[in-house]
């Protein structure tokens, strides 16, 4: 309301009544024209990350009250963090609407539950809710717990309940997670890894040694070419994007977009080219086989930083789409004969010259060889033209000078041939020398805000902490353990990292059974599950549709929504007995029982399962530290209490194992020692506190641990917190959570919340956060120096020996004080010291990419070899081998995608996302919609063998028809985020279209590639 002075006296006759009418906000225009008082003055700042995906970007959330005793904290703004090295202020459009997640209505605020066969949620207490919880996973631990297997071998295993965990929860989170899970016996124990990047720590381990992106987001703008493919960064990784655009801008970087659409980083690239989903190896094989033939290859690097030399051992072959020692009744190979040729000292041999016919490097010449441009076109759909472009600007690459990195993500890692995707862009980047370099790489977008951290803690059916492997059945004992996971160098000076690991892993043990892990009782190992299969989604999945698992624990996870086949899915889900959700937010998982009209047709009545739903607390409301892309740990500060009695996961967690080893201690039960023993040393047993379970993480020194190289003196006193995984031991005196951890809370502190971002060259920033492995920010940066130590750029100098050890703007990635042309190679953690072009054994498929079909093709053939279409080893079980569709009835490609505005199925809980994007769409090509008579804005229906989805038909230029192996080929684009729960308007689940097989390697599902039809309503 706007008053003039003269009018306000009026008003305002008497002194009194003036007065309160100033109270109530009528005041003179003096007062009227001053500035409304700043919103954020008083209030407090807490730095956090966002949650949403792997770029990390730094926020400040701004809260009312000063968080004084009993003074309640309200977040009400959150912007970016001006300071952060890679986003420096800026936010996306799910960033920017982190307030509405934050104060969502779909917020969980009480623990309910939900009866068999009842249509409503019922309000319960925790006390009630985590008694009944724990009772119910008593029971059936007790009733199917295997103690040992049919040859009397401990096995401890409970695998009739499966455990989803997170991948947005904190890292202390994760590793309380991981220690219950372990003490319970619990193999069906898994992490949206499973879904997601799994292929890409088994390409990049493969390859490289480690399963991380190698560079770093900032990194971006030290290339001088960037190809994006299986990605479309600027979309789903907006913020981190922005460093490809500085090498644009800065200096002249060409970028190059690969995709099956014209997308939003294709919008700002210098070139775009299409492809045919799920056709990737043909193509980047193609540009192997170019590379070769036209001798665009970093000789020297390859020669001696790769295993091109290697011979490969007599008996290796490959023929008409199989490599030697495949089982067709198994459908599995035996890969004993994918190896190297090894001498009597057990090293391998090598041929330097590369002409001995079995060596890697001639045998991978003869493997690409039928990779021609020509086959590329056929297959991809690219034309031959556009292919020839980006393989001769890959080949520009392949001197020291000029470096080029690749950004990808889902699109390639969400395909029957997963792993086998990546590995070809990391072989291609072997052969151009763009390992170890700043501004190279292999960098492996990841998906959620910390699945890089919640991998590298092992939440995986087969996997323990820091990449260590959760023994099987065939590891009889410790010894036999230590024995076949422990690799032997095998090439002379090689440091071989990975020979450490009888150091991680006692130390482990030491971390889950504290005292009672002696030597003696070989540190506890019976107490460890052994598994006898691979317990992941779909395996697990599978077992609950056959009714043979009783329960599921899905943390922070939505598997109705995010996992394929949703009409499996629900039926899975009904066979339970039980199913409990910790969650911040309604999800359709908890829901799966309520009917929605088409989008979840199910009747309540008939779902017998018993569902809690546990309120749990979102980013904003704990303390902690996340794992981004880059591999930073970055620590982050609670800002408010959780809304109602939402607790954080950590203190379910706790609440859960504390009720449950009382009832083991009160009533006793199947294998209660595991329970009964388990290292749970906390102040208050109930809610360990993050800095507990963080220092946990880094690990401490149980005993003096004495200098070996100077004789009576202490390198770490007992008590002490490591200063780094160099220390570790194998007896029992050091403890260690998470080997790949140690180094980021030492003596002097937590090194994950530092916040100096001070550049030492190149764009790193060492003191922001803290990296692993040991602060390292660029993998392999050994390899950015040639053999001699002298840096093949000068002007890319990263790392360079002083006369006594390895200093620069990068923690090195070598021994410390291993002089150059020592013959220590830069690849530490491969036992042969190299890149890997030849992957030996440890992949499921083959040591070599080769192209197959996604398992629905639309044509139906594999030019290379018709009588092997898809891949022989693909992951499938028999019932949804019948689940899959023909080109007969699903003539078109169906493809899933993110869109800028959503991430996944959260964002739809959040307003200012839900306006931004507030319905589901389907994008169509014009010659497309044209045949089928569909416009702009029709409501179309989506068919694929195993369900449907209705949405809207946007119309674009953006998808053209590709002409493949002689025929049309129209491709549909699907984006994910709708459902029938949250702000934007109801919509169906996407992955009701996407068939239930998955990547050999990984287990990974297909999400990007299947056969649909598509109608108008
Ligand atoms: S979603 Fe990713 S890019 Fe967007 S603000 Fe969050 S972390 Fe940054």
């Amino acid at each position: 309301m706007q008053v003039t002075r003269r009018q306000f006296f009026k008003i305002g006759a008497a002194q009194v009544a003036a007065t309160s009418l100033v109270a109530m906000g009528f005041s003179p225009a003096t007062a009227l024209a001053e500035v409304r008082q700043f919103k954020l003055a008083r209030a407090s700042e807490t730095r956090n990350n966002c949650p949403y995906c792997s770029v990390g970007c730094g926020i400040i959330m701004y809260s009312l009250g000063d968080k004084a005793k009993n003074a309640r904290a309200e977040i009400f703004h959150i912007e970016g963090d001006p300071d952060h090295p890679v986003s420096r202020g800026s936010l996306c459009p799910k960033g920017a609407g982190l307030l509405d997640f934050v104060h969502s209505p779909n917020r969980l605020k009480y623990p309910e539950v939900r009866e068999a066969g009842s249509n409503e949620w019922k309000r319960i207490g925790w006390h009630e809710a985590i008694d009944r919880i724990a009772r119910l996973m008593k029971e059936d631990r007790d009733a199917n717990f295997i103690k040992a297997n049919d040859k009397g071998v401990p096995v401890n295993r409970w695998n009739t309940t499966t455990f989803l965990a997170a991948s947005a929860s904190s890292n202390e989170a994760g590793i309380l997670t991981q220690k219950f899970a372990r003490s319970m016996g619990l193999v069906a124990f898994d992490a949206q890894a499973r879904v997601c990047h799994g292929p890409t720590v088994q390409a990049l381990a493969t390859t490289f040694g480690r399963g991380g992106m190698t560079n770093t987001w900032v990194d971006i703008k030290n290339a001088d070419f960037i190809l994006v493919m299986g990605g479309n960064a600027a979309e789903a990784h907006p913020v981190g994007f922005k460093w490809a655009i500085e090498a644009k801008k800065t200096r002249g970087a060409k970028l190059v977009v690969v995709d099956p659409r014209f997308n939003r980083t294709a919008a700002v690239a210098d070139y775009y080219m299409p492809i045919r989903v799920g056709t990737d190896i043909a193509f980047l094989g193609g540009v192997v086989n170019w590379l070769i033939a036209n001798e665009k290859i970093h000789w020297e690097y390859v020669k001696a930083y790769t295993n091109a030399s290697f011979i490969v051992a007599e008996g290796f072959h490959f023929d008409e789409g199989l490599f030697s020692g495949y089982d067709e009744a198994k459908g599995k190979y035996d890969r004993s004969s994918w190896n190297y040729e090894f001498d009597a000292s057990g090293n391998a041999k090598v041929d330097e010259t590369l002409q001995h016919p079995r060596c890697v490097w001639q045998l991978m010449k003869a493997h690409y060889a039928r990779y021609t441009p020509e086959m590329v076109e056929q297959i991809c759909g690219t034309p031959k033209a556009d292919f020839l472009k980006l393989a001769g600007w890959l080949g520009e690459l392949a001197v020291p000078e000029k470096v080029g990195t690749i950004l990808y993500a889902l699109g390639w890692t969400q395909h029957t041939v997963g792993t086998q995707n990546i590995r070809t862009m990391a072989m291609i980047q072997l052969l151009l020398g763009n390992i170890g370099m700043p501004g190279g790489g292999v960098n492996a977008l990841r998906g959620h805000s910390n699945i890089q951290g919640l991998s590298d803690l092992g939440l995986l059916s087969t996997s323990l902490p820091g990449y260590l492997t959760l023994p099987s059945e065939a590891h009889v004992d410790l010894k036999t353990y230590l024995d076949k996971t422990t690799p032997k160098a095998a090439r002379p000076d090689q440091l071989n990292y990975w020979g450490n690991t009888p150091k991680f892993f006692v130390s482990l043990m030491k971390w889950f059974w504290g005292d009672k892990a002696t030597k003696d009782n070989d540190w506890g190992y019976d107490w460890l599950p052994k598994w006898d299969r691979m317990y992941d989604v779909l395996q697990s999945a599978e077992l609950m549709h056959q009714g043979r698992m009783n329960g599921l624990v899905c943390q922070g996870f939505n598997p109705l929504a995010a996992f394929p086949d949703k009409n499996k899915m629900s039926g899975a889900l009904a066979k339970l007995k039980w199913m409990v959700t910790i969650d911040p937010l309604a999800t359709e998982t908890a829901s799966f029982w309520q009917n929605h009209g088409e989008s979840n047709d199910v009747n309540p009545a008939d779902i017998r399962t018993t569902v809690f739903r546990l309120p749990s607390t979102c980013f904003a409301e704990e303390d902690g530290a996340i794992v981004n892309s880059s591999r930073w740990l970055q620590w982050h500060w609670k800002g408010a209490d959780a809304p109602g009695e939402a607790k954080a996961d950590t203190e379910i967690i706790a609440e859960l194992f504390v009720r449950l080893r009382e009832l083991y201690k009160a009533d006793g039960g199947t294998a209660p020692e595991p329970i009964l023993n388990l290292a749970w040393p906390y102040r208050d047993p109930k809610n360990p506190l993050p800095e507990e379970l963080a220092k946990e993480l880094n690990g401490r020194a149980l005993a003096d641990i004495p200098d070996p190289k100077e004789p009576g003196k202490t390198l770490v006193k007992k008590g002490e917190q490591i200063p780094g995984f160099a220390v570790l031991q194998d007896d029992g005196s050091t403890m260690s959570a998470c080997w790949i951890f140690a180094g980021s809370w030492t003596q002097a502190g937590n090194q994950m919340a530092r916040r100096d971002n001070t550049d030492t060259g190149h764009g790193n920033t060492p003191g922001w956060a803290w990296a692993w492995p040991a602060n390292r920010r660029i993998l392999y940066n050994r390899a950015s120096a040639d053999p001699a130590g002298k840096p093949w750029d000068p002007k890319r100098k990263l790392i360079s020996w002083n006369g006594e050890k390895w200093v620069g703007a990068d923690v090195p990635d070598y021994k410390i004080d291993s002089p150059p042309n020592s013959g220590m190679s830069p690849f530490i953690m491969n036992h042969e010291g190299v890149g890997r072009l030849f992957a030996v054994d440890r992949c499921s498929d083959g040591p070599f990419p080769e192209h197959y079909e996604p398992m629905e093709s639309p044509i139906g053939t594999n030019p290379l070899h018709p009588k092997v279409v898809s891949s022989p080893a693909v992951r499938i079980f028999k019932g949804d081998r019948e689940r899959l569709g023909t080109s007969a009835d699903y003539p078109y490609v169906g493809t899933t995608y993110r869109l800028t505005e959503h991430f996944l199925f959260w964002t739809k809980n959040s307003k200012l996302n839900a306006i931004a994007q507030p319905e589901q769409f389907v994008e169509i090509g014009e010659a497309l919609a044209k045949e089928k008579g569909i416009v702009q804005g029709d409501t179309v229906k989506l068919d694929s063998k195993r369900g449907f989805i209705k949405a809207k038909a946007v119309v674009t230029k953006r998808i053209k028809p590709l002409t493949v192996d002689g025929r049309t080929v129209h491709q549909i684009g699907i984006p994910l985020h709708w459902g029938f729960e949250g702000q934007t308007r109801k919509g169906f689940i996407a992955n009701t279209l996407a068939p239930f097989v998955g990547d050999c390697n990984t287990q990974t599902p297909e999400y990007k590639a299947f056969l649909v039809n598509i109608a108008k309503v």
